[in-house]
């Protein structure tokens, strides 16, 4: 590949000359502050550097849920976390979602409001009608939308599952086609002249009095402004991010497949949803965190099996089931799940550490890390 040092006058002027804003990752967050900033600054050069010959990292890998927190996984983190921490992450979310379908229009990203079902085993505990009754009062709070969250036994039934007790209906969340989201995003940036350098690897930057050095695979980029938006790969900057593995299986069409919607369980640890005729399963991160805490872009057999045993055995009973195919991808968590939105200098900010939904907060996200330089 050749070094910037090498390219030519017309390559310059438009990729590496007298750029205004450098961002560093091609995932949602990116792409979304790249579009943000785009309003704001209508004449800017805004150049978008990603290491992979795709994003590489979880924008591209994940199950497609917009999703703002099922209620097993909200009554987790209220025992985790401070309240209002947890309420002001839910708002985020919701408003991410909204934000999301202001850059990207709903119908072309396949956006179904088919709502989501919280699943309880026969073997876990219901929740209490006065914990759903406080998780709607605190929907309604931020959405003024009345019982958001009901009881629904009658998918437990509809969907064939086996040893399931009851779900819980949210009806406010429902799913995307991640590529097509992905491929919007990317549209919609080179439509407002942001230019991409696909397979450059940051290296490291240095800021100085008037813009930032990023030292790269393919030699130095001088920029203005920097924004980090690297999410679990920006650990080597910043202390409270540890990365999250995820790992999702996608099965062979099913025929007269009863599954429809998006489903969470065990506190969202895991999650599946029918994409067509198809079953796309993820999760069980739990089963193993010490293996789960790493970059590495690998599947296991303790989680696979895990995967394929719930398969068969809950979700798809009755329905000779093959496993087509199986991926992961790398989240970003900490010791709270609000993401970091922060400027380090007057000339770097970042904007990382989604959780397990950036698909929701990560627009949010990009409107609040180009306001740090508005
Ligand atoms: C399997 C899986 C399922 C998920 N399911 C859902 C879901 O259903 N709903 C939901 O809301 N969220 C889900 N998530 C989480 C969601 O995908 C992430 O929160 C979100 O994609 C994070 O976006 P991002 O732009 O911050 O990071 P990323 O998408 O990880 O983007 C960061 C980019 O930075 C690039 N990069 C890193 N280091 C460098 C460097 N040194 N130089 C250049 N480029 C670099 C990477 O290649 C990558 O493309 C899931 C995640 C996974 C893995």
């Amino acid at each position: 590949m050749l070094p910037f040092s090498k390219l030519s006058f017309w390559e310059r002027s438009i990729y590496t000359d007298g750029i205004d804003f450098t961002i560093i990752g091609a995932g949602i967050v990116g792409m979304s502050t790249a579009l943000h900033l785009r309003k704001a600054h209508p004449k800017a050069k805004i150049i978008l550097v990603e290491r992979g010959y795709l994003p590489t990292g979880a924008s591209t890998k994940n199950a497609g849920f917009a999703c703002f927190g099922s209620p097993t996984e909200l009554k987790d983190d209220l025992a985790k976390m401070d309240e209002h921490s947890v309420w002001e992450t839910v708002a985020m979310r919701l408003h991410g979602l909204r934000e999301l379908f202001s850059l990207v229009n709903a119908a072309k990203v396949q956006y179904e409001a088919c709502g989501s079902w919280d699943i309880i085993r026969e073997d876990e505990e219901t929740l209490s009608p006065d914990f759903l009754d406080y998780l709607n009062e605190k929907l309604l709070e931020i959405t003024s939308e009345k019982l958001v969250f009901t009881e629904d036994h009658a998918k437990v039934i509809e969907s064939g599952f086996s040893g399931v007790k009851t779900t819980y209906f949210n009806r406010l969340e429902g799913a995307i086609h991640t590529g097509k989201l992905i491929e919007e995003l990317h549209r919609s940036c080179t439509n407002e002249g942001i230019h991409f350098l696909f397979g450059v690897n940051v290296l490291s930057f240095e800021s100085h009095d008037s813009g930032v050095d990023i030292q790269t695979s393919m030699g130095l980029l001088e920029t203005a402004k920097l924004l980090v938006c690297t999410n679990a790969f920006a650990r080597e900057y910043l202390s409270d991010i540890q990365p999250a593995r995820a790992q999702v299986l996608i099965t062979k069409p099913i025929s007269n497949l009863s599954v429809n919607g998006t489903f969470h369980m065990e506190s969202g640890y895991y999650y599946f949803r029918n994409v067509g005729n198809r079953i796309l399963f993820g999760g069980g991160r739990n089963e193993d965190f010490s293996g789960e805490t790493t970059t590495e872009f690998d599947t296991t057999t303790i989680i696979q099996e895990k995967l394929r045993h719930y398969l068969h055995e809950l979700i798809l009973p009755h329905s000779p089931v093959e496993i087509d195919y199986s991926w992961s991808g790398i989240m970003a968590i900490g010791s709270e799940k609000k993401p970091i939105i922060q400027k380090t200098n007057k000339n770097v900010a970042f904007g990382v550490r989604m959780g397990g939904m950036g698909v929701a907060i990560g627009a949010s996200v990009g409107k609040k890390l180009s306001n740090l330089f508005s």
